[in-house]
């Protein structure tokens, strides 16, 4: 009840965390992460409240509005030539309620300015339980029908993460943090991460990591061959109206642009992932 009633007195906020190429610079997306501003706790975090309300109508209602608001932000900012992919976190539940594709739909008609590419649904891999079929069916409505991109989030924790990569309809695949956490330090993460990397590439996915809280992190990703990442040491989620000051005064990670300018032979990567794993080791 006091959900609801937060939804309606308007209590709920979207916080924008930007993504970039970490070998270009270039600032490209933001996801769109839900807060509950609470009167008197203050902000309570996305999974201390919806396990409270997962499979209930009200969870579809805050879904929606969490698409209506990203998509209203989508207008502020393509008004100042801010011309962001913005994604938005979608609950299985929601997923697979009959009016999914019928609300994203009118939303998109209603705001025929909106380029629906630049729109994407991001699909939790760990919750992608129901009939695998159906919800492949709706993926693929709302990628064709619609023109809206796909990414599987939480990549790797699920229980038929293969599965999920070989038959659900995505654009993108996105590593999960608890893997990228420790890729510096568990050699069995390595491989993951590296695993996940190859088989995004043999299945013509992008990729993207998410947790990167250190250059180092970024800088084995990009060793590794993932250009696209989001975590602390590129920006916090941040409130809608932050976004624009982020990315006027945003400063590019030199180390990372620097190897993204250079060339690198097989053998000249290896030993440079060599090197930083054993400075990594050493300063830890
Ligand atoms: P997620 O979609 O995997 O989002 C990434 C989470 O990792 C966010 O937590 C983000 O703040 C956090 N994060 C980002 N970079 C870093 C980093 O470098 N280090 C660490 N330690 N954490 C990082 P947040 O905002 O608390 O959201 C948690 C989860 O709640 C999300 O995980 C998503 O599954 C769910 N969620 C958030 N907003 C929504 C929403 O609007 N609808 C639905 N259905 N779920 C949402
Ligand atoms: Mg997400
Ligand atoms: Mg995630």
């Amino acid at each position: 009840a006091e959900i609801e009633q937060a939804l309606l007195e308007g209590q709920l906020a979207l916080y924008y965390q930007p993504k970039i190429n970490m070998r270009t610079g270039e600032f490209f997306g933001v996801e769109a992460l839900i807060r509950w501003i609470h009167p008197e706790k203050g902000l309570i975090p996305p999974l201390e409240f919806l396990p409270t309300i997962e499979g209930t109508p009200l969870e579809i209602q805050v879904g929606e509005w969490v698409i209506s608001s990203a998509i209203a932000q989508m207008k502020i900012w393509n008004s100042i030539d801010l011309d962001l992919e913005v994604s938005v976190n979608i609950s299985s539940h929601h997923l697979q309620s009959p009016n999914f594709i019928k609300f994203i739909s009118n939303k998109l008609a209603e705001n025929s300015d909106i380029n629906p590419e630049k729109l994407q649904l991001e699909i939790l891999e760990s919750s992608v339980l129901g009939d695998l079929a159906v919800i492949s069916d709706t993926l693929r409505a709302c990628q064709e029908t619609l023109g809206v991109n796909i990414a599987l989030d939480d990549f790797g924790t699920g229980y038929s993460s293969l599965t999920h990569m070989r038959n659900l309809p995505t654009n993108t695949i996105k590593i999960d943090q608890s893997f990228v956490r420790d890729v510096l330090d568990d050699p069995s993460d390595y491989v993951i991460v590296n695993g996940v990397i190859g088989l995004a590439e043999s299945f013509e996915r992008k990729v993207i990591a998410e947790g990167v809280e250190s250059t180092e992190h970024g800088l084995i990703l990009l060793m590794m061959g993932c250009e696209l990442a989001q975590g602390y040491e590129i920006a916090k989620p941040l409130p809608a109206n932050d976004i624009y000051k982020w990315s006027t005064n945003q400063v590019a990670n030199e180390k990372w642009l620097k190897w993204g300018r250079e060339k690198h032979t097989e053998l000249q990567s290896k030993i440079a992932l060599f090197e930083l794993t054993c400075s990594w080791w050493k300063n830890h």
